[in-house]
């Protein structure tokens, strides 16, 4: 333990050197700098609070502007998008979907809601997303194509997704994913929650595949309290997604007249106010966040310290800075540390593998998660104040 204290010294006084007071310091507080007062002002003047209002398609407008992409649809949170992102896909009962054991509950719960089944696949240790290696090796060996779709040979289920996730918003390997998922009609579904402002190759992240989502939770970015939205460049499933997280109302002056069974997953006009003026401020939040992040790197390098960088060909958002420790027992000796430091430090999430939910099922090899749970310890990222 005094091994380690003495190790991670240098990283705890950069903590507080970037985050001063006596106080406790979070891992990502959220910073309401802008005009989010006066949006929220205006909202409740106006008596538009809910799922119809002048904000909820500002919000919109501005995703579209910020990623790029030709339509971008609101929802009440990250894990709605996801899941109304997989309905779009064509995703039902039975599928089966591929996605990452080192993910956040949410993907696989939007996964579960279509009662498919997820199929667990490695990550790669330095994306720390799904490894397209993985994903071609599983349906070598395990799949095939039957008229055109594919088959997982064990279960005989349609593998008709996949959902990889750009955690911490580092960009996964997205474009080979895209290609392997068009080589065997697997539809790709990003998993963008985390990495709103990141790019590969100049391109926003949640623009590569045909379906993303992202997530407005109060721990991201950017936040609007709860909020999500799907992101796509296809006007035909845009306007299917407006149609299906609105209740599935056809247009009418009077009539309640739903033509399927929809979902009431809209977000509410007050919480694309507060959207609105954080996406203002997304500029600054990433130019603060990078600012924070080299700070940290140098200050790690200089302690030989392994601080989790970008990767070559990206620019990350850094949501959540991490460093990888030695094995379990220095990750848990830091985490103590910095608990008593009063510094809010944190494992990565339990791998989906190990979930009652999701422990039953299928899964190839994981020793790139397995490791990377072992030794990712997240450090506070909030944007700094000066
Ligand atoms: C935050 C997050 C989501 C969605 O979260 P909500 O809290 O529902 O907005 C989904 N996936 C990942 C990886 C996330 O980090």
């Amino acid at each position: 333990m005094s091994d380690v204290k003495a190790r991670y010294l240098p990283l705890i006084q950069a903590v507080r050197e970037r985050f001063p007071g006596d106080g406790f310091v979070p891992l990502h507080a959220p910073v309401f700098g802008g005009n989010e007062k006066t949006y929220l002002s205006e909202c409740i003047d106006s008596t538009f609070v809910s799922s119809v209002g002048p904000f909820v398609d500002r919000f919109e407008r501005m995703m579209e502007e910020i990623t790029g992409s030709k339509f971008a649809i609101a929802t009440m949170n990250g894990t709605a998008a996801l899941h109304m992102t997989l309905i779009l896909a064509g995703v039902r009962d039975g599928d089966e979907v591929i996605t990452q054991p080192l993910t956040f509950v949410a993907t696989c719960n939007a996964i579960a809601y279509q009662r498919a089944h997820p199929i667990f696949l490695d990550v790669d240790r330095d994306t720390l997303g799904l490894s397209p290696d993985a994903v071609a090796d599983f349906l070598e060996s395990h799949a095939e194509m039957r008229d055109g779709q594919c088959f997982n040979r064990g279960t005989g289920r349609r593998i008709r997704a996949m959902v990889p996730m750009h955690t911490f918003g580092i960009a996964s390997r997205i474009e080979k994913l895209i290609e392997i998922g068009e080589r065997w009609n697997i539809v790709v579904i990003e998993d963008a929650a985390e990495a709103i402002g990141s790019t590969w190759k100049g391109k926003a992240l949640g623009t590569f595949a045909p379906l993303s989502a992202f997530s407005f939770n109060g721990n991201k970015i950017v936040t609007s309290g709860g909020g999500g939205c799907v992101v796509t460049d296809s006007p035909e499933i845009a306007r299917l997604a407006k149609h299906l997280t609105t209740t599935a109302k056809s247009p009418h002056a009077w009539e309640f007249s739903h033509d399927q069974v929809g979902y009431n997953y809209r977000l509410p006009n007050i919480n694309a106010a507060l959207a609105c003026a954080q996406l203002e401020q997304l500029p600054g939040f990433l130019a603060k966040k990078r600012e924070l992040s080299r700070f940290y790197a140098d200050v790690c390098q200089k302690a030989g310290l392994n601080f989790l960088n970008e990767p070559v060909g990206g620019e990350s958002n850094f949501w959540l800075n991490a460093v990888l420790t030695e094995g379990r027992d220095e990750r848990d000796a830091l985490l103590a540390y910095a608990a008593d430091e009063k510094i809010m430090m944190r494992p990565v999430w339990q791998l989906m593998t190990t979930l009652p939910a999701f422990r039953d099922a299928q899964a190839m090899a994981i020793p790139n998660a397995q490791w990377l749970q072992d030794r990712i310890v997240n450090i506070p990222s909030s944007v700094p104040a000066q």
